[in-house]
């Protein structure tokens, strides 16, 4: 029985229970998508506002399904979690970013930064570092290449913990963004606890840059926060050329949004930075 308000309790519906067995059945196709590889890696640029070069690309995961659209990260990410497949998705995205990066090198267009976003459950296991390590390794990647995107609501986890596990990935040499920044309640000395490299403010201040007034004051705290603690600060989800320049123009650094491209899959990254950047 599942309670539902104050004093009453209600069984399970028929419905619910239809719910919880389509979530099953899309972890188990999530499961045969990994092992068969029909998971697809995205990248969208990272520019500076400074002088428009790339400074990296974030890597956000695709599930193709038969009639040719998407599932989206926000829906099959959730159920990784929950199931433990995140670990194993996890260290296979890994791979698959070494891998492209490895390529990237090979076409002629430098070695190029990758960011990975990393959930709270792959954050807390203790694989995590040894795990990037290998990798690292493996193909030949400098740590310097990759970044870790932790949301600030994993930052938010015991303090001593997070502080520890950073400071393992700073000392492997892999750099650290808090993303989302400002959904969660993050103090300025927390902050400076953490000792991250990039701060990303949050897509839904973004987006109300130039519509409503409090959005862009926000932006620039959190630039502001960021720069007194020697953080660079991106913004993502820029849309517009507005919002562009209002953040260049407040100080902010770094930008990512359909602005400039949206996610798309390796090759055309490469056109795209060949086109732009040469
Ligand atoms: P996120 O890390 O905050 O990623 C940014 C999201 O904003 C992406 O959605 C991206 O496609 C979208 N976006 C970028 N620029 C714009 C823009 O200008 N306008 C709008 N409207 N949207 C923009 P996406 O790819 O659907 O990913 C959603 C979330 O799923 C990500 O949020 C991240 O939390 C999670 N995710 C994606 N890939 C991975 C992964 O490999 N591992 C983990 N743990 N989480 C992932
Ligand atoms: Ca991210
Ligand atoms: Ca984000
Ligand atoms: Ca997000």
């Amino acid at each position: 029985a599942k309670r539902e308000g104050p004093g009453s309790f209600t069984w399970y519906s028929p419905a619910m229970s239809l719910a919880s067995r389509q979530r099953l059945d899309l972890l188990h196709d999530l499961e045969a998508a990994i092992r068969q590889q029909q998971l697809l890696v995205y990248y969208q640029p990272q520019i500076s506002l400074t002088d428009g070069a790339v400074i990296g690309m974030e890597a956000l995961l695709r599930w193709p399904t038969a009639n040719g659209q998407f599932i989206g990260p926000d829906r099959f990410i959730p159920l990784a979690e929950q199931s433990g497949l995140i670990i194993e998705l996890g260290d296979w995205l890994l791979g698959k970013v070494c891998e492209q990066i490895v390529s990237w090198r090979n076409e002629g267009l430098g070695d190029l930064k990758v960011a990975i976003n990393v959930s709270m459950v792959q954050f807390n296991h203790d694989t995590l570092v040894d795990q990037l390590a290998l990798r690292l390794r493996q193909y030949g990647v400098k740590p310097s290449q990759i970044e870790i995107e932790i949301t600030e609501s994993v930052a938010m986890q015991t303090l001593e913990d997070v502080i520890d596990t950073i400071r393992r990935l700073k000392q492997l040499g892999v750099t650290v963004s808090i993303d989302d920044f400002g959904t969660g309640f993050s103090s300025l000395a927390y902050l400076q606890k953490l000792n991250a490299d990039r701060l990303k403010i949050d897509r839904s201040f973004i987006r109300e840059i130039g519509v409503n007034e409090g959005s862009l004051s926000i932006a620039e705290m959190v630039i502001n926060l960021g720069h007194k603690l020697g953080i660079a600060v991106l913004a993502e989800g820029v849309e517009t050329a507005e919002q562009a320049a209002l953040l260049r123009a407040s100080g902010c650094d770094e930008a990512q949004g359909y602005l400039f491209a949206k996610p798309a899959p390796a090759r055309m990254l490469g056109q795209w930075l060949r086109e732009t950047q040469g």
